[in-house]
């Protein structure tokens, strides 16, 4: 017996998650990079409708089951209400999906350089991680498939991935799930789906509607509204059900189900941070791409650049000398990837302080 409370088997195995840092030397003003959060703020009616939700007053409990926040999404993306699960951020949704679905002695299979929260969840449920390798920072169909044994009950798939930016076509996703068992659950999140401009890209809600054992996860972060912890899921109505017993009776809090419902129907905000990001991502890429700098293609509102030596010391001083500058970006040695750094597209001051500082590491700055 232990003298004192014992974590179940495996939790002290899991390494925290480690977000974005937010700080910069004394005195150095600030430019977060870190975390893939919107340059430009929110939708003003998602902060409208937060402020109004407070000023209503905050002693009743919200509605449950984010019945306007589902309503709104079910019609801005043509899907069925009834069939979304919302929660306080998407990570919420990863953990019930996990504490739902794994149990000891089951494995769940994700990318090399699969979003770090993956890991977390599954171990958390008491099951294994099995990562498979990845071709060139892309996730690989066929090794996922590969790795996946009879003890296999969950595969995640980041779509686009964090922190590579790099996104598997609609038919490599059906490929994936018609190689998959019918009892094993294939989570698509694509938390960055607003920021996809490539045209063979799909969301997964259509293989969600095909199947029984998708389901699609997404969230609000990446749109403005990381503070208020806003995510879904869309999926079959068993899994549904199975998710709604299990999570928090009020996950989701009132100010947020009311942002969200507001930020989902504001399609037009959306569409210029698509833009921003979209015009920002190339203009960086080719900014930075060079013999000494590679920057993987994105698809996400953020870039993974590459620097030369293996061993990341020149990503290192790379970072210390963006730091230097109030340019807080985000060191991913956590994924294995030590010689590089992902880099959130900001605002175009920020970016062009990003290419200045890194034309000191052989960045060719900005192209006519
Ligand atoms: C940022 C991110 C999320 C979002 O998490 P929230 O809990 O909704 O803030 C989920 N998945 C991936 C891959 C991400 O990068």
């Amino acid at each position: 017996m232990s003298d004192r409370p014992q974590p179940q088997p495996g939790i002290l195995e899991i390494a925290a998650y480690v977000p974005g840092r937010s700080t910069a030397g004394p005195g150095v003003k600030v430019t977060k990079l870190s975390s893939n959060e919107s340059p430009l703020g929110a939708s003003p009616k998602a902060i409208a409708a937060a402020e109004a939700a407070i000023a209503g007053g905050l002693e009743i409990y919200p509605e449950g089951s984010s019945r306007l926040l589902r309503e709104a999404l079910g019609e801005v993306h043509g899907l069925d209400p009834a069939r979304i699960v919302c929660g306080n951020g998407s990570d919420d949704i990863l953990h019930l999906l996990a504490q739902a679905y794994l149990g000891e002695g089951d494995e769940a299979v994700m990318s090399q350089f699969g979003f770090s929260v993956y890991p977390i969840v599954t171990r958390a449920a008491g099951a294994q991680i099995v990562m498979a390798p990845e071709a060139d920072y892309t996730a690989d169909v066929d090794a996922i498939l590969a790795a996946v044994t009879e003890r296999t009950q969950m595969v995640f798939l980041a779509n686009p991935n964090n922190p590579t930016g790099t996104y598997i076509s609609e038919a490599e996703l059906d490929r994936l799930h018609a190689g998959l068992r019918e009892d094993i659950l294939l989570v698509v999140d694509s938390a960055y789906a607003e920021y996809v401009t490539a045209a063979d890209y799909a969301v997964g809600a259509a293989l969600v509607e095909r199947a029984k054992n998708v389901v699609m996860v997404r969230t609000f972060s990446k749109m403005g509204l990381a503070a208020l912890r806003i995510g879904w899921m869309y999926g079959p109505p068993e899994i549904v059900d199975a998710l709604n017993r299990i999570r928090g009776p009020f996950n989701v809090n009132l100010p947020a189900q009311l942002a969200g419902a507001a930020a989902a129907r504001d399609t037009e905000f959306t569409e210029a941070l698509r833009l921003h990001n979209a015009r920002w991502r190339d203009w960086l890429t080719a900014a930075l791409s060079s013999n000494a700098l590679r920057v993987v293609q994105s698809q996400a509102n953020f870039v993974m650049v590459l620097f030369p030596d293996e061993e990341g010391r020149r990503a290192r001083d790379a970072f210390a000398a963006l730091l230097d500058q109030g340019l807080v970006v985000r060191e991913i040695g956590v994924y294995g990837i030590g010689n590089g750094l992902r880099i959130s597209i900001g605002s175009e001051a920020a970016m062009r302080a990003v290419v200045d500082v890194l034309k000191g590491f052989g960045a060719p700055g900005e192209r006519p």
